[in-house]
């Protein structure tokens, strides 16, 4: 999770808010538009509250799957085959490597639904070589 994603999922509640809350997100905002790092404070009122946590949780939960995915270390197939199973948007992971069966040309891929090219010296198309 960002500090922006915070933020942004602060700015995204702001407008329901009344009273206290608002009062105390406003503050913090304006303190993060003058610079200041505020993301620790906005997460604290965000989920000091039964009804923000979890409008905050929706909001913040896509970022939270992706940070996750990147940590898992887990940079096989299962992952990518998960996030290209994801509908509407690809997620940046792991670098998948592809490579040619007949010479040591390799092309790593970084997102899912990257085209891959044929191997340059004519042999066709590339087949994957494993992730990291
Ligand atoms: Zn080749």
């Amino acid at each position: 999770m960002r500090d922006e994603d915070i933020l942004d999922a602060a700015r995204a509640i702001r407008p329901r808010l009344s009273g206290a809350l608002a009062d105390e997100i406003d503050q913090l905002l304006a303190r993060a538009d003058g610079g200041e790092d505020v993301a620790d404070a906005l997460l604290e009122v965000l989920t000091g509250d039964d009804a923000l946590r979890d409008e905050a949780r929706r909001l913040l939960d896509r970022q939270v799957d992706t940070s996750r995915g990147a940590d898992s270390g887990g940079y096989g197939m299962a992952d990518s085959a998960g996030y290209a199973a994801l509908p509407g948007y690809a997620v940046p992971s792991a670098e998948i490597m592809y490579g040619c069966g007949e010479c040591d040309y390799e092309y790593p891929v970084f997102e899912v639904g990257e085209p891959v090219p044929h191997c340059p010296h004519g042999h066709g198309a590339l087949g994957r070589v494993g992730g990291r």
